[in-house]
């Protein structure tokens, strides 16, 4: 990747342009982490860019940043800049571009996201970031009140850097915290489900929540921590834990996950007849919320005696000739009777058993 940045470095310069990688990856690389994609700050503006790179798209806000595929790793392109004036806590109202790497470093939330990568791959560090990277701190750069007044979505950041990285904040940055978390509510629910989802996503998910709680945020996030959470290894089963209110937009398949978990963990423990009806995969996650031995229930799923309904050895023909049935509208109750019976193994899954048990109780 770096290589890769470098080259990509170098095309701007080709061109007449300056570029620096800026941000994550300059940071992760200190750090010894991996990065997904690389954000690069230049004095190109989108338009420019555009002139290098026929294959980008003009971004759809007027400043907003570039995207490009390069030999298969993402950029995300970014014209140097100053905000401006904030009006809703999220937008600044006003950017103006300008020529200079170090105005545009001004701009930025943390010192270790100001960290450069020049076209040679030196680390450029001029806001002492290393410094801070090696001590564990988040720190704003600039006024930290201001900085965080100024954008919300900061104080989620700042959260979520200090889960992934394991790093602690700044004293003012937890007083700033605590001063603007009501400004929380004005984030869109998207917003705060992104940066939500990566904490709860987290190796270090508890750290997450743990300051959460100490700053008191999960009221302005709509979210309820007063009870316990435990760490589950799928995010899903973090966010069953926490109450989320119904504006967090989830996706079908979460929403399915996260109703089924809700499910089983109704009654605080995991019967077979849950194992069997909402699967192996749920049952696992509600177990790491229970506190329950995980292992244990991939095991206890391969020997329920069925797995679905096809399974069992008398169909709703069958019943039907059995017992003369002459409304069908039984049948469906007399299945799910023998199919329960079944899994909680009260009744043996052989026909000769079924069909008697029909008879006896349903004739
Ligand atoms: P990640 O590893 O999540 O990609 P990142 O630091 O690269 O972390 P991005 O969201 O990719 O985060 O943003 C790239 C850079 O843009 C950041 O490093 C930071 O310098 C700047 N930035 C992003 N969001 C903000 C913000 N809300 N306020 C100020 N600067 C920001
Ligand atoms: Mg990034």
């Amino acid at each position: 990747m770096k290589e890769k940045a470098m080259e990509l470095l170098n095309i701007f310069y080709e061109n007449g342009y300056e570029a620096y990688v800026v941000g994550g990856f300059v940071r992760n690389m200190i750090l010894g982490l991996p990065s997904f994609d690389v954000d690069i700050a230049t004095n190109a503006t989108p338009k420019e860019i555009q002139e290098i790179f026929n294959v980008v798209k003009l971004p759809f806000e007027g400043y907003g940043s570039v995207h490009l595929t390069y030999k298969k790793v993402d950029f995300e392109i970014t014209t140097y800049r100053m905000e401006l004036e904030y009006q809703d806590k999220r937008k600044p109202s006003k950017i103006i571009y300008t020529n200079s790497l170090k105005i545009d470093l001004k701009r930025r939330d943390f010192t270790m996201n100001t960290l450069c990568m020049d076209k040679d791959g030196n680390v450029i560090d001029f806001l002492n970031a290393t410094n801070d990277i090696r001590n564990k701190v988040i720190k704003v750069v600039g006024n930290t009140d201001t900085k965080i007044k100024q954008d919300a979505l900061r104080i989620l950041r700042a959260v979520r850097f200090a889960t992934e990285l394991g790093f602690e904040l700044d004293k003012d940055l937890e007083e700033a915290i605590i001063n603007n978390r009501e400004s929380l509510k004005e984030l869109s629910f998207y917003r705060k489900k992104e940066e939500l989802n990566k904490i709860l996503a987290s190796v270090n998910a508890l750290k997450g929540i743990e300051l959460l709680r100490r700053f008191s945020l999960d009221k302005c996030l709509d979210i309820d921590l007063s009870g316990i959470v435990n760490k589950t290894s799928d995010p899903i089963g973090m966010w069953a834990q926490v109450n989320p209110s119904f504006e967090y937009q989830f996706t079908n398949n979460e929403k399915a996950y996260l109703e089924a978990i809700l499910r089983v963990l109704e009654d605080g423990n995991i019967n077979d007849m849950e194992l069997y009806k909402e699967g192996n995969y749920v049952c696992y996650i509600a177990c790491q919320i229970l506190n329950m031995d995980e292992t244990k229930i991939y095991d206890r799923y391969d020997a329920l005696p069925i797995k679905n309904q096809s399974e069992i050895n008398i169909n709703g023909k069958d019943i039907i000739d059995i017992l003369n049935l002459e409304d069908k509208s039984l049948v469906k109750p007399i299945l799910s009777d023998v199919e329960e019976k079944i899994v909680l193994r009260k009744l043996e899954n052989k026909r000769d058993v079924l069909e008697k048990y029909v008879i006896a109780n349903y004739s």
